[in-house]
């Protein structure tokens, strides 16, 4: 079949101790999955249902990138989060199978241009333009379950020049990653390559050029980010 146009390069993340790589297929995030960053952003952290948004795959960047400070913000934000590893087509799957959909874990930053996120928001508009711009996805190397087991509790942290902003345990998720699976395989058929990211703690704040960024999740790794000038 030809092609009109010579088709981008499959996104790909790293695996550690590796040379091979994990094509990206979607991003999934979660909104509001720690009580303290929902209250911190104005939200009731009850147990209100997940909800989703979703960044392009082509978004993904590699640990220890250097990313241009992006386009048209004045309030670019950190946000650690544990990245699941899709590894097996699955829908509607039981929480209870939900693991065995997991090839592995990451350490990510679902980095936000928080100004653009919240006037959408304010007008209950899409967080597309907030969310999903260019280079607004750095993922560390992904490590296979049968390395790292599965996560449900651990410090994740992060810190800007070497100061701690985010410190909080995985166990402080509202909605488990049996349950994220779960849930988000009864509204549309998972994939391998598809990635979710499971939400921020408290703490989330300001990146300006020139800083360092490091997100880390105990036992599992961490995932550096510079910000370069503006874009
Ligand atoms: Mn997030």
């Amino acid at each position: 079949m030809p092609l009109i146009f010579q088709p981008q390069p499959t996104p790909t993340i790293a695996v550690a101790d590796s040379s091979d790589r994990i094509p990206v297929r979607r991003i999934f995030c979660i909104g509001r999955n720690y009580a303290s960053h929902a209250r911190e952003m104005g939200s009731n952290p009850d147990r209100e249902p997940p909800f989703f948004f979703l960044k392009p795959a082509d978004s993904v960047v590699d640990d220890n990138t250097t990313i241009s400070y992006p386009l048209q913000t004045k309030n670019l934000h950190f946000e650690a989060e544990l990245v699941v590893v899709v590894g097996n087509n699955g829908t509607q799957i039981p929480e209870a199978n939900s693991l065995s959909h997991v090839w592995g874990y990451a350490v990510g930053n679902d980095l936000t241009r928080r100004d653009l996120q919240l006037r959408a928001k304010a007008m209950n508009r899409p967080w597309d333009i907030g969310k999903g711009f260019d280079c607004s996805a750095p993922i560390s190397a992904a490590y296979p379950v049968s390395r790292v087991g599965h996560f449900n509790q651990g410090t994740i942290k992060l810190t800007v020049n070497g100061e701690i902003k985010q410190n909080a345990d995985l166990s402080e998720l509202i909605w488990s990653i049996p349950e994220l699976i779960s849930i988000l395989s009864h509204s549309m058929e998972l994939k391998p390559g598809d990635l979710i990211m499971t939400g921020t703690p408290a703490g989330v704040g300001p990146l300006v050029p020139g800083d360092t960024c490091v997100a880390e999740i105990e036992s599992l790794g961490s995932c550096t980010t510079h910000i370069g000038p503006r874009g």
